[in-house]
């Protein structure tokens, strides 16, 4: 293994808080991204997921004959279990080779008149092609729901993701960019279907003080510890405990368990979100800026994949995700770089169908094109903290495997 860096990167970029985010402000976090992001006005909830979740109760209620919701077989395990406890059932459709997008084909074999739902997916800050989505949609009479957790701020012939589809989410989890700890934020173009989103949000996620407390005390976590001299108690130990003890899906945090918690978010963190979304752009901007430079050097590397966007597309970049040949020289560059502190890591451990605790929440399905996608991927972080000997370091051990 390469010797441990002395300080810890991060596996994505966030952004970092500041001590007068914490102080009481106003609660303005919602309008502030909308205006940042110029989309219509944005539901609030206290999770990527809880936005999917409100937004799949709310669609089930317009067509309550369908049960399905079609998602690519590579993506995070919350969203199989969001649609799971909404009481739907999920559908897995393979990826194309060596790509995060949906494949044409398998996506319109997966469709039917049962489809509620299709979940195009802005992976890794990569920008999805909702267009396939939308077409197969229309023909079976679906909605669109596009999966912007991990893309806040990417865009899309100039306007914001998440707006093409009938709905978007986006996540403010820490770790993915700007973070109240947990949060999500939902979009729709329409203003009936916000409306009822906004009903739906109320029933279903009410307010809660204990998940409020727990989550505050999270996010004054968070803003002591996601900085060098933090991360390497809140990230690195953590990881390299669990991956010691054989289990990379802990390693990665992607192990999670029913139920989804379903609260309202509260004013504090509303604050603190809208204090530090200021910095918001110039942190997009410089995450792109930073990729920019280091993307000619990282695909220098033979046989290395570096995973980008379709032209006219601006995706934001948390990290870098990159597909090597093969499982054996992913792992073995992983060997060398997972526990040493580079920031170096994977994203999701499986295809979905490979989770052993997803077992009756996601069909066995030949998904191979999204199994050779999680054998060969890993991901650099692209945090400001990342410095040039970092990434010539981590091109040297590519370059060696
Ligand atoms: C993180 C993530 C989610 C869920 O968002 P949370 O805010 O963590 O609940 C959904 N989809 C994808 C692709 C994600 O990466």
């Amino acid at each position: 293994m390469l010797p441990r860096r002395r300080q810890e990167l991060p596996p994505t970029a966030g952004l970092p808080l500041k001590l007068g985010d914490l102080r009481p402000g106003p609660a303005t976090l919602t309008a502030d991204i909308a205006a940042l992001l110029g989309t219509p006005p944005l539901e609030l909830a206290c999770s990527g997921t809880a936005a999917l979740l409100i937004a799949l109760a709310a669609l089930r209620e317009l067509k309550p004959s369908r049960r399905r919701v079609v998602m690519p077989a590579y993506t995070c395990p919350l969203v199989p279990l969001a649609v799971h406890q909404a009481g739907l059932e999920a559908v897995l459709c393979d990826l194309r080779p060596g790509h995060y997008d949906m494949e044409p084909h398998a996506l319109r074999a997966a469709c039917d008149e049962r489809t509620l739902a299709i979940l195009p997916t802005h992976l890794a800050g990569r920008v999805a092609d909702v267009d396939d989505a939308l077409a197969v949609a229309n023909n079976v009479g679906a909605f669109v729901i596009e999966d912007a957790a991990q893309a806040l701020g990417a865009r899309r012939d100039g306007s914001s993701v998440g707006l093409a589809g009938d709905l978007g989410f986006f996540s403010l989890a820490a770790g993915k960019g700007l973070s109240i700890y947990e949060g999500g934020l939902l979009a729709a173009r329409d203003p009936e279907l916000r409306e009822r989103m906004a009903r739906t949000a109320a029933r279903i996620a009410p307010p809660s003080l204990g998940w409020e407390l727990r989550r505050s005390v999270e996010l004054l976590g968070y803003a002591a510890l996601y900085r060098p001299r933090g991360l390497r108690l809140a990230y690195g130990n953590p990881l390299r405990r669990a991956l010691r003890r054989g289990d990379p899906v802990a390693a990665v945090g992607d192990d999670f368990s029913l139920p989804l918690p379903l609260h309202a978010v509260g004013r504090w963190r509303q604050g603190v979100g809208a204090q530090a979304a200021r910095r918001l752009p110039a942190f997009i901007e410089a995450c792109s800026a930073r990729a920019q430079r280091y993307l000619p050097r990282l695909r220098a590397v033979p046989g290395v994949t570096v995973l980008d966007d379709p032209a006219g597309t601006h995706g934001t970049w948390p990290f870098f995700f990159l597909l090597l040949p093969d499982r054996r020289r992913r792992d073995a560059a992983l060997d060398q770089l997972w526990q040493a502190g580079y920031g170096v890591s994977r994203l999701f451990i499986h295809a979905l169908p490979d989770y052993a605790y997803l077992d009756g929440i996601v069909p066995a399905a030949a998904v191979p094109n999204a199994r050779d996608f999680a054998a060969r991927s890993l991901s650099i972080g692209n945090s400001a903290w990342v410095t040039d000997t970092d990434i010539e370091t981590i091109c040297e051990v590519l370059a060696q495997v």
